[in-house]
């Protein structure tokens, strides 16, 4: 047995944002991860991070744009606080030795990104995640967190008689061996689930692991049904082309060469939120203004100089992926699934209400700066500012009414084991491989779950979830080996996945309305009298399904932030 005071499953910006506050309280903290630190989605980002650092700009305005984004489903009071301590979350950052891009006064360089009100994105080129998270990592070394990377979370354990997170068991995948951590208390950092869809943006790791088993530990998640579709990935491939692109100026263009942004939004153009945009091509597409099912993002006007000095990654992903080399060609692109709205249910400092001793932050969790639809470059900044406001309250937690230990059950990891041996005991005869399953399910949710959704197409969604379901029940593993056996974990992520999937679908089809990224073809409007609420999906063991309730909007009465009609 593992015994820590501060668990943190994910090593992403969240994790190890929060990690930096447990090591540097002088707590024990261990991180798990499924991969090497460095190898997490944060790490992937490109475009860049928001804050209110410029004079001329203030974080009221940022709050503001975030909670219009969301098109009101954003919780106020989280949002205030992720825009007011943003500046300073990233000035922690540049002191730590985050390589930031510069103005030529020596301030940190900041570019315009959708939604926004002023050009409040900071960034390192168009590799601010790799940025971020080396800088973490850094910190992680020098401070000494214990990291167990390679292990792969399997359970979240309860104390069932205080009713209190106890800890979690995990395999080291090197040797297969199930290890069982106790700790005082826990973050779920796992990211998000992006992988759900088969046309996405995301790391193979973005299986929603975490928020899957939180549910079945008791922590519900909120909000499943918004999933972003990020206007610009690759059309052959889903790999992203950062919206910090169009923040330099590329223009959206249709087969026939012209502009057609002006259409949907006269004023942001190119620049209006992400669900905006993403709705907006695919109208184009309908009406047969793309080509091979995408649209084209052209960067030629911006020239070879600075294509070369700031975008210089997508250009070699363009390269590499497509085919085409920007400087001469439009890049071809479509609206693909990037991130997941939805989360843990938190409160706003991070703890779930419904099972203490579990905190989340990061795309795993639900503290909900988002809402309906997230804007652009505030994901990195949930990140640092809950990865920072969430370790800190972990620690007052353990200080006070999570002082004592919670009990770990060693039956508990004698379950786990016997679960994982059951698995892979299961006989080819008759059974059904986790890649089957997965790749119906996803490209399904790509045709039935997508930008434009109604109640025929859910249906169909629903129908295909109840299949992997069933499906699931039969399936097997072919490597037997304790080793490194990507296929009996990758099977485990099937299980996350399907959850993930009933709840979302689920979600949607309660969901009689349209709002940021949930667009109800039957409900073309917004409807705050009856839907300004966060649908909270619980797992319930009995029926193995999903059940659904809700959640008012926290609101903070700021008169700015009453619901208006959303325009850009
Ligand atoms: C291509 C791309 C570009 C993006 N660009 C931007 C951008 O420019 N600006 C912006 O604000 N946002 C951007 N985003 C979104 C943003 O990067 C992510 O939302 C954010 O980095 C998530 O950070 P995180 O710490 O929550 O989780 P991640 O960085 O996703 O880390 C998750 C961690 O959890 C671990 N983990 C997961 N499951 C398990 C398990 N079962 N057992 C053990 N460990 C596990 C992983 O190993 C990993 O360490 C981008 C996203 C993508 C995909």
């Amino acid at each position: 047995m593992h015994k820590h005071d501060m668990l943190i499953v994910g090593a992403g910006l969240a994790g190890l944002r929060a990690a930096f506050e447990g090591i540097t309280a002088g707590l024990s903290v261990a991180v798990i991860t499924k991969v090497h630190p460095l190898r997490s989605h944060s790490c992937a980002a490109q475009g860049g991070v928001n804050a209110a650092i410029n004079k001329q700009d203030n974080w009221e305005d940022h709050a503001y744009d975030t909670v219009k984004g969301s098109d009101y489903l954003g919780d106020q009071d989280s949002i205030d606080i992720m825009c007011k301590e943003a500046p300073q979350a990233v000035l922690d950052l540049d002191d730590m030795g985050c390589p930031f891009s510069r103005e030529d006064d020596g301030s940190i360089a900041q570019r315009a990104f959708g939604g926004a009100s002023f050009p409040r994105t900071a960034y390192a080129a168009d590799r601010t995640g790799h940025a971020m998270l080396h800088t973490l990592w850094e910190q992680s070394i020098k401070n000494g967190v214990q990291v167990f990377d390679e292990y792969h979370l399997l359970e979240i354990t309860v104390d069932k008689k205080s009713g209190r997170a106890s800890g979690a068991i995990a395999v080291n995948i090197a040797t297969g061996k199930i290890e069982q951590f106790a700790s005082k208390s826990i973050l779920i950092a796992t990211g998000g689930y992006g992988r759900l869809f088969h046309s996405n943006t995301n790391a193979m790791i973005n299986t929603g692991d975490g928020i899957a088993l939180a549910m079945k530990a008791g922590a519900p998640a909120a909000d499943l049904e918004f999933v972003q579709f990020h206007p610009t990935g690759l059309k052959s491939s889903g790999i992203l082309i950062s919206e910090g692109v169009r923040g330099e100026g590329a223009y959206l263009i249709g087969k026939d060469g012209k502009r057609f942004m002006q259409k949907y939004a006269p004023n942001k153009l190119e620049l209006a939120s992400r669900d905006v945009v993403s709705r907006s091509e695919m109208m184009e597409i309908m009406n047969g203004n793309g080509e091979d099912g995408a649209i084209f993002l052209d960067v030629r006007h911006l020239g070879k100089e600075l294509i070369l000095e700031r975008l210089p990654q997508i250009r070699q992903l363009s390269i590499d992926f497509e085919g085409v080399d920007p400087i001469d060609a439009p890049i071809p692109v479509k609206p693909t699934c990037h991130y997941t709205m939805g989360g843990i249910r938190t409160d706003k400092l991070g703890m779930s209400n419904y099972l203490p001793g579990l905190f989340a932050a990061g795309e795993a969790a639900c503290v909900s700066v988002h809402g309906s639809n997230r804007l652009g470059a505030n994901s990195l900044l949930e990140g640092i500012v809950f990865g920072k406001i969430t370790g800190k309250e972990m620690v007052r937690y353990m200080t006070e009414e999570g002082k004592a230990q919670p009990a770990t059950d060693t039956s508990d990891l004698a379950n786990v084991q016997r679960d994982v041996a059951n698995l892979k005991a299961r006989k080819k005869e008759g059974g059904v491989r986790a890649h089957d399953i997965r790749e119906k399910l996803t490209k399904d949710l790509d045709m039935y779950c997508n930008v434009f959704r109604e109640e025929k197409t859910l249906l169909k969604a629903r129908k295909s979830v109840e299949k992997a379901k069933s499906d699931f029940e039969k399936v097997y593993v072919d490597d037997k080996a304790d080793e490194f056996n990507t296929d009996l974990l990758t099977t485990i992520e099937l299980g996350n996945l399907i959850i993930l999937a009933e709840g979302t679908v689920e979600s949607a089809i309660a969901r009689k309305e349209s709002r940021g990224a949930h667009t109800r073809e039957e409900y073309p409007d917004r409807d705050d009298e009856n839907w300004m609420k966060h649908s909270i999906a619980s797992w319930n063991h009995n029926k193995n399904g999903i059940e659904l309730d809700y959640e008012e909007v926290r609101t903070t009465g700021n008169p700015k932030y009453a619901p208006a009609v959303r325009s850009y």
